[in-house]
């Protein structure tokens, strides 16, 4: 599945910051399951633009990991930046 997301940046109090959002109406998910998934608990990442998932790290620590495949159907996912300048 491919995932499209835009770069939204925020000006406000001063303190400019940039975060991603999914274009949902351009997403076409891969299985119903990830899908749920994500209306359940939010796969993304508002600073990586990209899904992540939770999981304990080598040295024993909750870690994020970026997410490049789908957990459930094993589909690639692939993520593309739109230009939000352009609609
Ligand atoms: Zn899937």
């Amino acid at each position: 599945m491919k995932i499209f997301y835009k770069s939204i940046t925020d000006n406000m109090a001063q303190q400019r910051f940039e975060e991603f959002h999914v274009i949902p109406q351009k997403t076409l998910w891969c299985c119903k399951k990830l899908n749920d998934h994500d209306s359940q608990y939010s796969l993304w990442n508002v600073k990586w633009a990209k899904f992540y998932f939770k999981d304990i790290s080598p040295d024993g620590n909750m870690a994020f990991f970026p997410m490049y495949h789908c957990p459930y159907c094993g589909e690639k996912i692939e993520y593309e930046q739109i230009d939000s300048t352009s609609n």
